[in-house]
């Protein structure tokens, strides 16, 4: 199969030139490249402009409740470990009211990819500060900028235990392409942190600075090195690739 034949009929209502088409794109690439059968693939997600993105697979897609996807789809991997299985969502959704399950869907390990797809916005509600929302940044919905301090999402999954964690740009489709095929054949909890571009409710330039922020690895980055994952977590750069991954694995399933 190729990456359309992952597409379902509808077509994506997201705005023009937002991040989450390249994030579609490179989830079905990573799909086809894997041979995962439809009716072997469930995409999971809760609410928000990119949590609209299982309805747009050729997949078993469940759009549910805000901040409830990893519950969810731990409970179906449970009880169909045949089915791989992904989810998919944004900063908001994961890191606010969802929050509360992600070290707990990390310490179970069941064998699911976690790609949340970071804007720094809840886009759907009309821009407002979301948990990533950087300090200095203005924004329509909070001109003065953000008022608290961002979570880490890297340092928040390392935090917790998770054995695959990784960061992608959503404008860098080969990279979204093979972080997410990476991640979706790790046996155990997976991971993703993608930076997408909001450019409805971004402000003027955030994308292009955030672009700038970006950077690879070193090449002599060893990702069984914990602490080095630390680091380069806690980095000011977003560095891109297989920040940490753990072998061993003994997942749930
Ligand atoms: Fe994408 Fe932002 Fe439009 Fe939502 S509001 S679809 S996040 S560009």
């Amino acid at each position: 199969m190729k990456a359309k034949d992952y597409r379902s009929e509808l077509e994506p209502v997201w705005c023009g030139g937002c991040g989450d088409f390249g994030v579609l794109k490179g989830l079905t690439q990573a799909l086809a490249d894997l041979e995962i059968a439809p009716e072997k693939l469930a995409v999971i997600s809760g609410i928000g402009c990119s949590s609209r993105l299982p309805g747009y697979t050729r997949s078993y897609a469940f759009n549910t409740l805000h901040g409830r996807a990893l519950p969810i789809a731990s409970g179906l991997k449970l009880a169909r470990p045949d089915m791989t299985t992904v989810v998919v969502g944004g900063d908001g959704d994961g890191f606010s009211i969802g929050l509360g399950h992600v070290p707990h869907a990390i310490r179970r390990n069941v064998n699911i990819t976690y790609a949340v797809l970071d804007n720094g916005l809840y886009g759907l509600t009309k821009g407002q500060a979301s948990p990533t929302t950087p300090r200095d940044v203005k924004e329509r919905q909070h001109m003065a900028g953000a008022a608290d301090e961002p979570l880490n999402p890297i340092m928040t999954v390392l935090a917790a235990g998770c054995g695959f964690v990784a960061r992608s740009h959503a404008g860098n489709l080969p990279h979204v392409r093979d972080m997410l095929r990476q991640a979706i054949t790790y046996p155990g909890f997976a991971f993703v942190q993608i930076l997408a571009a909001c450019v409805t409710f971004q402000a003027p330039g955030y994308a292009t600075q955030l672009y700038d922020r970006t950077a690879t690895l070193p090449d002599d980055y060893d990702p069984g090195d914990f602490m080095q994952a630390v680091a380069m977590a806690r980095s000011e750069r977003f560095f891109l690739g297989v920040l940490h991954r753990k072998e061993p694995v003994s997942a749930t399933t």
